[in-house]
């Protein structure tokens, strides 16, 4: 991949998508190809067809997906399953037909299996049972994954993929109902603090340990990936260690200044026990995450303040 290659980056308004592309352009790529929704509709496979048809990009990163926390996942799973296939089967299909040179699908943590060993290794993969509250979502990113695989076996296409843990940064979705954790804590803080209220709420015991990568880490390492990994192996992105969710409030709780009590909410499901990724395989490709929790922190609050005021 170099300067001037046609590099298409599906998915390019969402949180993965968009740091893509800043990295893409800050390393100075001169052929970064985008579509919006309204422009493709990457569900629909005909559409999809037609454009790698016209634009024939060399490399695809697969960022394109239909994602959400904990609640959006149990409130829509026929949407998180359908859509996501829909996406994979287009995109990756259209890119073996039109000859795309490498191609790196993006998967998700959630594909391991709830009780897998932590940290989680690759090879962990459909070796147990799924966590429920993301059943669907994981079902789709396994099919993806197998997809790639098969068109590696079956044509000796160049698909690769990269399981990021837990992501948060700049572009993420704030929305209360249907965020992940990390968003939603510095939400739910912030408006805590501006409104002078005595505590706030976060969900399930605070027990859940999970693994949090600044999303501007992933994409320097899909890129990474994308010039020094050429296997159809999963690889697992992520910072190699975890929080209790109660001590990621309290971090969030500082980073924002407020100074009021944190309570917690029995009633919402907590999901799985532990979701820690093993990130040797990467490393020892030559790859570390480099954004520590707390600045990765600073800089979403700082974003996210800043998308309100031009909200407001
Ligand atoms: P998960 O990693 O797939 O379970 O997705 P989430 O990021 O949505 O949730 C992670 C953990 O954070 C779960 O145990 C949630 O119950 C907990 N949590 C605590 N407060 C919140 C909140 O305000 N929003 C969300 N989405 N999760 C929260």
């Amino acid at each position: 991949m170099n300067r001037d290659s046609k590099i298409f980056v599906a998915g390019h308004r969402g949180l993965v998508g968009s740091a893509l592309v800043r990295r893409l352009l800050a390393e100075g790529a001169e052929n970064v190809v985008t579509r919006d929704r309204v422009e493709l509709d990457l569900t629909d496979a005909k559409a999809v067809d037609e454009f790698f048809e016209s634009v024939r990009p060399e490399y695809v990163f697969v960022a394109a997906a239909k994602v959400g926390g904990i609640l959006a996942n149990a409130t829509y799973p026929a949407d998180f399953l359908r859509e996501n296939l829909a996406i994979e089967l287009a995109v990756v299909g259209a890119a073996h037909r039109y000859g795309v040179e490498k191609l790196l699908f993006l998967g998700s943590s959630c594909i391991y299996p709830k009780f897998a060993p932590q940290p989680m290794k690759e090879e962990h993969l459909l070796t147990g049972e799924l966590e429920p509250t993301n059943e669907p979502y994981a079902v789709a990113k396994i099919a993806g994954i197998k997809l790639c695989q098969a068109y590696r076996e079956q044509y000796g296409a160049n698909f690769i993929s990269a399981m990021p843990t837990n992501l948060y940064g700049p572009g993420d979705n704030f929305d209360l109902a249907t965020s992940h954790v990390l968003p939603a804590l510095i939400r739910k803080f912030h408006e805590a603090k501006e409104r002078e209220d005595p505590s706030v709420t976060v969900w399930g015991s605070g027990k859940p340990r999970r693994e949090f990568l600044h999303v501007d880490d992933l994409a320097d390492a899909c890129v990474y990936l994308m010039r020094n990994y050429s296997s159809g192996e999963v690889v697992n992105v992520g910072v190699g260690r975890d929080v209790a969710i109660s001590e990621l409030a309290e971090l969030v709780r500082e980073v924002v200044g407020y100074q009021g009590l944190i309570s917690y909410d029995p009633a919402k499901p907590d999901g799985t026990p532990r979701k820690l990724l093993d990130v040797g395989r990467l490393h020892k490709l030559g790859w570390k995450a480099r954004t520590p929790l707390r600045e990765g922190i600073e800089k979403t609050y700082a974003w996210f303040r800043e998308a309100s005021l031009t909200r407001a």
